[in-house]
């Protein structure tokens, strides 16, 4: 069985929780969870992944609490909040570096992007529309997708 007391001294090194601690929010089991579910992913989870993640620890945890304890995150600056779509909510570890997403209508595949990768695209909508953009969504189809979608499977 894995020791949480061993993940929880790790993450107490984090700045994350010396944010959480300077602003007078308690260090709750579920908060330290949450957090370390979704920095150890690595990638975009929705609440309901990182709530069946916190859930084989703490099988009481409800996802109103992890949408509260991500939400809490996100107003801190700790986490991004990506909306991927209408209904698709996915939460991030923020990083230093702004980001943009590739989605995928298909697989729902999620891609990065950086500034460099937009081209011009930020410079021609400050001097066409006035508009400093910060980030970017792009929908469409990944070339995986696109690759297997030939006229056979239609
Ligand atoms: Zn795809
Ligand atoms: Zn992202």
């Amino acid at each position: 069985m894995r020791r949480y007391c061993n993940k929880f001294a790790i993450s107490m090194t984090h700045h994350a929780f010396r944010t959480l601690q300077e602003l007078g929010y308690r260090l709750t089991p579920q908060r330290t969870l949450v957090w370390d579910v979704l920095r150890q992913s690595g990638t975009h989870m929705s609440a309901e992944d990182v709530c069946a993640q916190v859930q084989r620890q703490f099988p009481h945890v409800n996802i109103s609490t992890v949408y509260r304890t991500l939400e809490l995150l996100v107003e801190l600056r700790l986490v991004k909040e990506t909306r991927l779509g209408p209904t698709r909510r996915f939460f991030e570890v923020e990083e230093e570096v702004p980001h943009h997403h590739l989605v995928c209508d298909t697989c729902g595949g999620v891609t990065h992007l950086h500034d460099e990768d937009l081209g011009g695209l930020n410079a021609a909508l400050a001097s066409g529309q006035g508009f400093a953009s910060r980030e970017v969504t792009v929908f469409g189809r990944c070339r995986t997708c696109a690759d297997t979608s030939g006229p056979k499977e239609s």
